[in-house]
């Protein structure tokens, strides 16, 4: 989380969590960017869309839940 003040790459690069959880990785629900999915069901954010969400919800949150 250190490049967040950088501007996204294209969403055909996976986010850098992907490449940490090989296997675990699915599209992120914001830009379908490829990421890592937290958990069966969840909806993965890549770091570029957990920002916003982060800083409203706090930085415990790790993805969203659409229920
Ligand atoms: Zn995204």
């Amino acid at each position: 989380m250190s490049d967040l003040r950088m501007p996204p790459p294209p969403v055909i690069e996976p986010d850098p969590s992907a490449a940490r959880a090989p296997g675990l990785t699915g599209q992120c629900s914001g830009c379908q960017r490829m990421t890592h999915r937290y958990g069966a069901g969840g909806r993965p954010l890549c770091q570029w869309c957990m920002a916003p969400v982060a800083e409203r919800y706090g930085s415990s949150v790790r993805y969203v839940s659409t229920r």
